[in-house]
């Protein structure tokens, strides 16, 4: 009999709802544990097999101390596939938002004041392809039950999971909603990848772009139509960076250089 593939699922910081959005596929569990020996799972098991290889390691959450470095680079020694699990491992997420503006210390200062930590020291809280090569992404906060699920999927038979090229609008077309962009809401769905079926806009809420921006968009044509529409440069930034960490706010600051 093939052997099955062995998976670690391992969680940083967060709020573990990428590993709960899996515990949650609860008619599919069986057969995830069937296809797969699963030799860590933070969140649901008790019986974690730190130390084993794993074929491919999902990886949520974004490294906030210095253990949890020591622990993510000992993971992808592990590893065979390393995969950034959600959007806190892909671009740091919330925790992130300013990341790189510089004044981390001082921030971190006013909270914790000059308490000492000796066991988890503590760093500006940044996404896993900082410091270790990704292999693969499972986008979303949380990701979507049918994404991740296909992509789980693929990577058990060797592959790289593959996602969609449109952004959120087409799924946000697809349910037939009007577009909050009409309104004078700035909604992020034309510059965000899609794959989540637009439950925010469905729902009278603008996109905030948690799925992170879309590669392969006419990204210009998208800014300079939503500057068309009134919305404010700085406020589509600051929009981004809630869930995209600074380097989105980087590749968008680029893209306005050309959009002027
Ligand atoms: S990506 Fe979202 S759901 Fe997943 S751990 Fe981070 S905050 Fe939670
Ligand atoms: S509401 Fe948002 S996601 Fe929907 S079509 Fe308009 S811009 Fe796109
Ligand atoms: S509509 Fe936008 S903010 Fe809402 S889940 Fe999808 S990508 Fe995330």
């Amino acid at each position: 009999m093939k052997k099955k593939p062995t998976l670690g699922i391992y969680g940083f910081t967060g709020c573990a709802g990428c590993q709960l959005s899996l515990l949650d596929c609860e008619d599919e569990l069986v057969d995830l544990f069937s296809a797969a020996d699963i030799k860590v799972f933070y969140e649901a098991m008790s019986n974690n097999d730190d130390d084993a290889l794993v074929d491919i390691a999902l990886v949520e959450g974004s490294i906030n101390t210095n253990k949890q470095l020591h622990e993510l680079k000992e993971i992808r020694e592990k590893a065979k596939v390393l995969v950034a699990f959600g959007s806190c491992a892909n671009h740091g997420c919330v925790q992130a938002m300013a990341l790189g503006d510089g004044k981390w210390e001082q921030r971190f200062k006013q909270v914790y004041g000059d308490t000492k930590f000796t066991v988890a020291i503590p760093r500006e809280a940044q996404p896993i392809h900082k410091f270790v090569k990704v292999d693969a992404f499972i986008p979303g906060c949380p990701p979507s039950k049918i994404q991740m699920l296909r992509a789980i999927t693929q990577l058990l038979f060797g592959n790289k999971p593959t996602y969609t090229n449109s952004p959120v609008c087409l799924e946000c077309k697809f349910r037939e909603n009007e577009c909050l962009l009409n309104d004078g809401k700035l909604c992020l769905g034309p510059l965000t990848m899609g794959g989540c079926t637009a439950p925010c806009p469905t729902h009278n809420t603008p996109c905030i772009g948690c799925w992170g921006i879309i590669e392969e968009a006419n990204h210009i044509a998208e800014l300079k139509l939503l500057k068309e529409k009134g919305f404010k440069i700085e406020d589509i930034i600051r929009r981004f960076r809630m869930f995209g960490g600074s380097e989105i706010v980087e590749k968008i600051e680029k893209l306005m250089e050309v959009a002027k």
